[in-house]
């Protein structure tokens, strides 16, 4: 007897690039068959007219805050959009040590999904040597940082990020001391560049050239947010070609032409509005006292000064560009998800709907086999998962998303982040109902992922 049986849906077969049509069962957190016959089901739901997609994966998010209570906001944010698998402790900015995140996976009982880690550069530097340290750090300062981040990869950490444009006196010396220490295991290294707008060709060489000198898996974060202002068509060229010399070299990417960060954050740097072209009025703030207001430069500077936490959205970025990036043949596509006291940018709620209905349906920028590729098989194949992770086949993990490719879209708002997305019929989580007709059922099948190869 089965668990769960999907009818009557087609999955993706990424090897034949074709839908296949087929019955899907599910046993013990495994998918136990994949056919045209109906074995005996403890469950059974209909996926006619719809797809059987391996869980989405998200590479590039945000964990969990566990100073904010023992409360999955981002991760419920996650499974609502069909997010089976996230990545968090991106751009340096772990949230805490990793030690702790699993703690609270524990304490919860569970996870709405699964989670994996990457052990972030910044938060460690800041601890060592304070925040908004804007010289080198000294050979024993490395080192102490090393020894935090050495043991998030005990713990099971996937690899280490960078937030440089956060700590400008991060060097390219200091990022690859830190690369070493990881020894020779297969980690992802991903980085926040140096800088966005006219400074991100040179910001994306850097991180070329850090990929060059260290032959690490490489990960340039959110290309969008940095070079969606023009510089597009320039990077993707340069990423095309040292990829094409050495396909180590990745990018993710988000499918929205805002940014949001905190405004206490180097990003608003003195002249940052003339960089990107913009005014005091694209910048639109999310909390009390200025919940959904945008900026006059009184407004700014108070924010600046008086809630540095505070997350604000930048409508920065070029429409055009963000369609450029997330339809190139290289790269994935991520949310850069984070939620500060349940507030924050609608990619953390509505990244992969928005992707899959604008994108793909609307717009035909890619078929749905490209994309729904660039948030399976190559994010788990990026993490050594693909053996088990990414893919529809018998024998791997029970992570599976049912969506309609004729309804799907977001309905997050930069608004209100809480409306609902389109689309997301049914999520499977380690081979249980974690979501079904587009709400949760509160099973916290997740579980803490360690890096397993
Ligand atoms: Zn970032």
């Amino acid at each position: 007897m089965q668990d769960i049986l999907l009818i009557g849906g087609k999955y993706p077969d990424f090897e034949k690039r074709e839908f296949v049509q087929a019955n899907v069962a599910v046993k013990d957190g495994k998918i136990t068959y994949i056919g045209a016959d109906e074995p005996a089901a403890a469950e059974k739901i209909d996926c006619s007219g719809k797809v059987i997609s391996p869980g989405f994966i998200d590479i590039h998010m945000h964990e969990e805050n566990v100073s904010e209570g023992d409360k999955w906001v981002i991760a419920e944010m996650m499974l609502k959009q069909g997010v089976t698998f996230a990545l968090g402790g991106n751009c340096g900015v772990m949230r805490q040590p990793a030690a702790e995140f699993k703690e609270m996976i524990k304490r919860t009982g569970g996870c709405p999904i699964n989670y994996g880690l990457l052990s972030g550069y910044n938060y460690y530097r800041n601890n060592v040597l304070g925040i908004d340290h804007d010289e080198p750090a000294s050979k024993e300062d490395r080192d102490k940082i090393a020894g935090y981040m050495r043991k998030d990869i005990e713990e099971g950490a996937f690899g280490i990020s960078f937030g440089i444009e956060y700590d400008p006196g991060i060097t390219t010396e200091e990022m690859k001391y830190a690369m070493q220490f990881q020894g020779d295991g297969d980690f992802l290294v991903s980085a926040h560049y140096r800088g966005d707008a006219a400074k991100a060709p040179e910001a994306v060489r850097e991180m070329i050239e850090l990929q060059n000198a260290t032959g690490k898996k490489f990960q340039i974060s959110h290309l969008s947010s940095c070079s969606a202002m023009g510089q597009m068509d320039e990077v993707l060229e340069m990423i095309e070609k040292a990829a094409g010399e050495n396909p180590r070299l990745d990018f993710d990417t988000y499918p929205y032409n805002a940014f949001s960060t905190m405004m206490g954050s180097e990003v608003f740097q003195d002249g940052c509005l003339q960089g990107w072209g913009k005014d005091y009025n694209d910048v639109l703030l999310t909390e009390p006292p200025y919940e959904n207001v945008l900026c006059t430069k009184e407004i700014f500077d108070d924010a600046r000064k008086n809630y540095p936490d505070m997350l604000a959205v930048v409508f920065a970025m070029n429409e055009d560009e963000i369609a450029a990036a997330v339809s190139h043949r290289l790269g994935m596509v991520a949310s850069d998800g984070i939620i500060s006291n349940g507030k924050g940018h609608p990619r953390a709620a509505g990244t992969f709907p928005r992707f899959l209905g604008k994108y793909v349906r609307e717009e035909k920028r890619l078929t749905l086999m490209e994309a729904l590729e660039k948030i399976t098989l190559r994010p788990a194949t990026r993490l050594g998962m693909e053996n088990f992770k990414g893919v529809i086949k018998e024998g791997a993990d029970a992570d599976i998303t049912v969506f309609d490719p004729e309804t799907i879209l977001d309905g997050p708002t930069f608004e209100d982040i809480n409306i609902e997305n389109r689309g997301i019929d049914c999520v499977i989580v380690g081979g249980r109902v974690s979501l079904f007709e587009g709400k949760p059922t509160g099973v916290l099948a997740g579980r803490f992922v360690r890096k397993s190869k």
